[in-house]
């Protein structure tokens, strides 16, 4: 006899470790091709020195760096493992069995299973035929039911962005109770005025997901944080695993405020190649929505796997989204041009079914 589980979490898939290879180019995940900054590496390696201690929990040096540089209190920050556990306990923190959870499809991939492990009903609005958000159907989505909302944007994956106005319209129909995640994870890539900071000052259900994983190029270290209304972010600490931001990841994050000019300023290129791959490919004769952060989106359809299999044959490593499409992020110049000159053979063009 096997020992008993919740039933109801079969139904989300075992976690299938994304495929690596010695010398593949990885343009699956949305990291930076660039290594932590020296000053970044000497925080960790010095912070890897009082291992043996626990980390500041709950941080008041993080939280405290973070307000200053966003300029807001800093009884408003909390931090985490990651914006995604982040994402884990705005849902544990706000929802009972059976309540909503409302997000757009395709989205990111974290939001149904958070939501279905908290034990609450995802509630998923489609797209909008160009892959963008459809606001007035998810704010027509939202019951007595409903207690998060999240809204990513840029979206990941299709990198459509949305306008303050739009984000704007749609919180005035969003009853003051229902939270709205506005999850910046690709903010830094973003060239629009839509800050979720700003937004959040005069908004008290509006909570701000960011993280330091990809614009500041340390997925590894694991940390993000969220701005909130004092009490959700005095909420959120109650479901917080303890320490689960480590001293490592701490430090990491110090010090990358200490550098944000030199970070941010990598984006520039990124977002200069991301151009440039966007534009190659609609010369080729793909489909490729918009995007506003550091990654292109293919609508393949059913020929996304096949199209993720080929390019991993050639050692280029993406990310399918079922029958959907495939998100492709932007490395740097070296690595665009092999998944450019992959993506114009005649074998690729014919998988992605482009018109000759
Ligand atoms: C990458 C990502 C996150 C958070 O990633 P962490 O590494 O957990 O900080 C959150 N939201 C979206 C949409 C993302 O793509």
């Amino acid at each position: 006899m096997t020992p008993r589980t919740r039933p109801d979490l079969e139904t989300i898939p075992a976690y299938v470790p994304g495929r690596d290879f010695p010398g593949a180019i990885k343009l699956a995940s949305n990291e930076t091709t660039l290594g932590p900054l020296p000053s970044v590496l000497d925080a960790i390696t010095d912070a890897a020195a009082g291992a043996n201690r626990y980390p500041d929990n709950g941080s008041r040096v993080l939280p405290a760096a973070l307000a200053d540089f966003l300029g807001v209190d800093v009884a408003t920050i909390a931090v985490g493992c990651g914006s995604v556990s982040l994402c884990q306990e705005l849902v544990q923190a706000t929802c009972d069995a059976g309540d909503e959870v409302v997000f757009a499809w395709r989205s990111f991939e974290a939001y149904p299973v958070v939501t279905q492990v908290a034990g609450a009903v995802a509630v998923k609005v489609p797209l909008t035929a160009d892959y963008a958000h459809d606001l007035d159907a998810m704010a027509a989505a939202i019951t007595d039911r409903t207690r998060v909302v999240f809204v990513c944007n840029p979206n990941n994956p299709t990198g459509r962005s949305l306008t303050r106005a739009e984000i704007d319209d749609f919180l005035a129909k969003v009853p003051e109770h229902v939270v709205v995640a506005l999850d910046e994870a690709y903010f830094e890539y973003n060239r629009s005025d839509v800050d979720g900071i700003e937004i959040f000052r005069n908004r008290p259900n509006v909570v701000v997901l960011r993280t330091f994983s990809k614009a500041y190029g340390l997925a590894g270290v694991r940390v993000g944080y969220a701005v909130a209304d004092p009490a959700i972010a005095t909420t959120l600490g109650k479901v917080h695993i303890p320490f689960a931001v480590s001293t490592l990841a701490q430090a990491a994050a110090l010090a990358s405020l200490a550098a944000t000019d030199e970070l941010l300023a990598r984006t520039d290129a990124v977002i200069a190649e991301r151009d440039r791959v966007r534009d190659a490919l609609l010369t080729a004769g793909y489909t490729v929505p918009q995007t506003a952060a550091n990654f292109v989106y293919l609508p393949l359809g059913d020929r996304s796997a096949d199209y993720a299999a080929a390019a991993e044959a050639e050692g280029l490593l993406l990310r399918p989204y079922g029958t959907d499409g495939v998100r492709v992020t932007v490395g740097d110049a070296h690595e665009n041009d092999r998944f450019v000159a992959f993506a114009c053979t005649d074998a690729a063009l014919t998988l992605a079914g482009v018109p000759a």
